[in-house]
């Protein structure tokens, strides 16, 4: 039915409340506004006669405050609804900008506001065919909600000043409850600090940045992320605030972290291989030139391995292997390197370990791995290896010296009947 009283009269009704006791106020005229709309939503508020919005306590009178007032500064009156009545926060809306706050069910209240508005009209400052503010916050808004990517503003005293959907989800809170508050209201105390110092910092020097980082989201995950923030200035080019997007980077990291590993490691047992091996080694050699004391490499070779193949099959050679790996490292401590050389020989590099104690430990790998028994549907046999020991002395460069005795002594082991350890410990 047209209105006859208001033939023209627009209201919008902006509805921030979470629980909704009154109806929304019968009046001629008026037109809710989604406070998160899609693209293409947005009411345009420059022919509205007043804004309405509705708010139910604190975080939705934050929400109207940081997000949506200072998007009208000159435009569009607000009239605040309580649901319900507060003196306190109708004393505070009125103070922070509204032109008017009732109760939402006091529609003769409601009435009178917008009768004194009609006759009162608002300054004509916006500019009629530029989209209005409001408006274009809302887009912006929508935009920013519909990206999965977190996305926070600080003012320059570096309280939160908006924030999309996917910031308040990993915060695990509600849009209206992040803005105002400073990072110490959201994080740990001892999380908070830091990322406060660095945005101290940031806002000093100005400019971009972005680092890698670990963050824990709401629900107790952790994600690696890129952080990438940039200042930005008011008119007059100072330090305004700060804008913050992260950016989860948890599949690449994983992906990245499990390429390291298969390029470190033997695809078979799960030890290393040579070349890293060999990478640990120099590191081990360059610690014992620089802080002396003793390093150990043992070499083992499995006996008779291809005989397992060809009795038992090459699965169950494969099976043997990896027996084999496991009885080693419960031998091990978390400092030792154990990698695979290639086929059936292994090699060991105990940091710390005299001769006598890499004897000990060659002597407790031979012992157990003669209980492994290796079946197959052919059969089964047990195994046995055959060890050479040799020490890496501080004058060394490289574990090559080492290499080569150890070499040799395993030759020596397998030349005196095999499942022994060589060089004997009356020899050294
Ligand atoms: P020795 O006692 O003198 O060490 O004799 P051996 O038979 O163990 O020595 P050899 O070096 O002749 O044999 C090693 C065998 O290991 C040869 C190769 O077929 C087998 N081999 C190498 N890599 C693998 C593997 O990944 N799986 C299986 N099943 N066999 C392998
Ligand atoms: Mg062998």
């Amino acid at each position: 039915m047209p209105d006859v009283l208001h033939p023209t009269r627009r209201l919008l009704l902006l509805d921030l409340r979470t629980s909704k006791r009154a109806p929304e106020p019968e009046l001629p005229g008026l037109v809710v506004v989604n406070p998160n709309p899609r693209f293409g939503d947005q009411e345009s508020a420059d022919t509205a006669l007043a804004v309405l919005v509705a708010i139910d306590g604190e975080p939705a009178l934050a929400e109207w405050r940081q997000r949506f007032l200072p998007m009208c500064p000159n435009g569009c009156p607000h009239i605040v609804l309580l649901d319900p009545w507060s003196q306190t926060l109708a004393l505070r809306i009125v103070q922070g900008g509204a032109v008017d706050c009732c109760a939402m069910d006091d529609l003769e209240r409601i009435e009178l506001a917008l009768t004194r508005l009609e006759h009162h009209p608002r300054a004509a400052t916006a500019d009629p065919v530029a989209p209005s503010a409001l408006a274009h916050w809302l887009s912006l808004q929508a935009a920013l909600d519909t990206l999965p990517i977190p996305i926070f503003i600080k003012d320059r005293n570096r309280r939160y000043t908006a924030s999309n959907r996917a910031f308040a989800d990993y915060l695990g809170l509600a849009a209206g409850e992040i803005v105002g508050k400073t990072v110490f209201d959201v994080a740990p105390d001892d999380l908070a600090a830091i990322y406060d110092r660095s945005d101290v910092d940031h806002l000093a020097r100005g400019g971009t940045q972005s680092y890698e980082s670990q963050v824990r989201h709401a629900d107790g995950s952790l994600h690696d992320v890129v952080f990438h923030k940039a200042i930005f200035l008011d008119p007059a080019g100072e330090p305004d605030g700060i804008v913050g997007a992260i950016l989860d980077i948890s599949e690449r990291k994983a992906l990245e972290r499990r390429l390291e590993l298969l390029a470190a490691t033997d695809f078979l047992t799960g030890v290393y291989n040579l070349r890293t091996f060999y990478e640990l080694a120099r590191h081990e050699v360059s610690r014992l030139v620089r802080n002396g004391g003793e390093l150990a490499l043992v070499v083992i070779d499995i006996d008779h391995f291809k005989g397992i193949n060809d009795s038992l099959g090459h699965a169950a050679g494969d099976n043997a292997l990896k027996q084999f790996v496991a009885v080693v490292r419960e031998n091990l401590r978390e400092q030792d390197i154990f990698a695979r050389a290639g086929g059936d020989e292994f090699r060991l590099l105990l940091p710390d370990t005299s001769p006598a104690g890499a004897h000990l430990v060659a002597e407790r790998i031979r012992s157990e791995v003669n209980k492994i028994i290796v079946r197959s549907q052919r059969g089964r046999c047990r195994l046995s290896v055959s060890i050479g020991i040799a020490q890496c002395l501080p004058g060394e460069d490289s574990i090559d010296i080492a290499s080569g005795l150890a070499d040799d002594a395993l030759y020596e082991a397998k030349a005196a009947g095999r499942n022994c350890i060589y060089p004997l410990p009356e020899s050294r």
